[in-house]
């Protein structure tokens, strides 16, 4: 198997694992009890806060565990708008956010608030401009992803942060891709709320983080227990925190060669697929874009079918992201960089991990050419396409 989906999810670390396995059978204790069996529990949480914080240039105390990087996601927005709905309730994201951020904002509209959903250029980069042009006195909240999950095209978070807080608002990034995958400091970066999810560094599945700037007063997302000072109560998921700490202290130990390994793995198979497939377009930035992330659209091919075709050589891969390819609708990030319906349904996402191979890379080419070549020979649209051109023309790429 070659499995090149890393933006759905990641292989949990077996230092992952066998950090997480003594949380379960043997320091089971409630973080909360005060006998040494909780303390153990208790210790365990605060290392991987602290690790969290020191990785992120925050406090311990501005680092709220959750379920994933969705409910981080969730209550970051919400919270937000209900704390600030006296000042104002205007926010503005953009149309390439994860679902977890534009459904909340959905939601939120649907609650007398107004969105306004800025575009992007045609490599899937916020347009800075137009996110100034959209601030009105009332704008309460800006939310703008970090690195976005289809494309992988990294936002000017710098800027936007530096925009919102110069004007007195909120700002909150969706980093979950970016999250231990490149350096974050949330001070340099103006960002007032950050989430994160640990299945997307190679930690488990169901525990994130939000990152509360101190002195924000959000309210709680989940009543009851004084657990997360508060905010988040519900008995600690120990395990998975133990297990989201491990992965974020592997993630910085291993950033630099990661970093490099992927970049490499990445620009190679860019170069190999423009060389063996004509008529394809890489989507997203060249070279402002996550060092794991390739996303290609080709033309007369439909996504699905080429996932389904590859899938039966052993290789993973994923068209638009994983919450949109049970739908039959192109995935709203490649339209908003401007791509056709017909291009949008064509696109193949291939996000690698520091264990993939150059190898593995020319496998995965040349079973892409094949699969690619034989969609085509049944495509009618092809075929007059082909017909269209005239003989002995080069064959130029879109
Ligand atoms: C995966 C992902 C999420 C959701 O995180 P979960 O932990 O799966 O809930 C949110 N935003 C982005 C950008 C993602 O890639």
């Amino acid at each position: 198997m070659i499995y090149l989906d890393n933006a759905a999810t990641t292989k949990t670390a077996p230092e992952v694992v066998e950090a997480m396995l003594p949380f379960f059978s043997e320091y089971y204790g409630n973080a909360s009890s005060i006998y040494t069996l909780g303390s153990a529990s208790k210790k365990a949480l605060n290392q991987a806060r602290r690790t969290l914080a020191d990785y992120l240039g925050a406090k311990q105390e501005e680092i709220y565990f959750t379920a994933g990087g969705s409910e981080a996601d969730n209550w970051a927005l919400k919270a937000a708008a209900e704390a600030y709905r006296d000042k104002g309730k205007h926010i503005i994201t953009t149309r390439i956010e994860h679902h977890a951020v534009l459904h909340t904002c959905e939601y939120l509209e649907k609650q007398g608030y107004e969105v306004t959903y800025a575009g992007v250029d045609e490599n899937g980069i916020v347009k800075l401009e137009e996110l100034e042009a959209a601030i009105r006195p009332d704008t309460i909240l800006i939310s703008v992803m970090y690195a976005n999950n289809e494309v992988g095209t990294l936002q000017p978070i710098r800027e936007i942060g530096q925009m919102a807080h110069d004007r007195g608002i909120l700002f909150h990034t969706d980093a979950v891709q970016a999250f231990g995958q490149l350096p974050i400091q949330v001070d340099e970066l103006h960002i007032d709320m950050l989430s994160a999810s640990a299945h997307k560094v190679n930690g488990p599945k169901g525990v994130g983080c939000l990152y509360i700037r101190s002195g924000l007063k959000l309210r709680s997302f989940i009543h009851g227990g004084a657990q997360e000072r508060s905010r988040r109560a519900g008995t600690e998921n120990i395990p998975g925190i133990v297990g989201f700490g491990k992965a974020i202290e592997r993630a910085v130990r291993i950033m630099p060669e990661k970093t490099k390994k992927e970049t490499e793995l990445r620009d190679y198979l860019i170069k190999q697929i423009y060389e063996k497939i004509p008529y394809c377009r890489l989507n997203g930035d060249r070279s402002r874009r996550l060092p794991g992330n390739v996303n290609f659209s080709f033309q007369f091919v439909e996504g699905e079918s080429l996932l389904i075709m590859l899938d039966m050589k052993g290789i993973c891969g994923s068209s638009g992201s994983a919450c949109t390819s049970g739908a039959l609708d192109p995935s709203h990030v490649l339209l908003a960089l401007g791509l056709s319906h017909e291009l949008a349904h064509g696109s193949l996402r291939l996000t690698l991990s520091e264990e993939n191979t150059r190898e593995e890379m020319d496998t995965v080419v040349e079973a892409i050419a094949e699969i690619v070549g034989k969609l085509r020979a049944m495509s009618p649209l092809y075929e007059d396409f082909m017909k269209s051109q005239t003989a002995g023309s080069c064959a130029s790429d879109l």
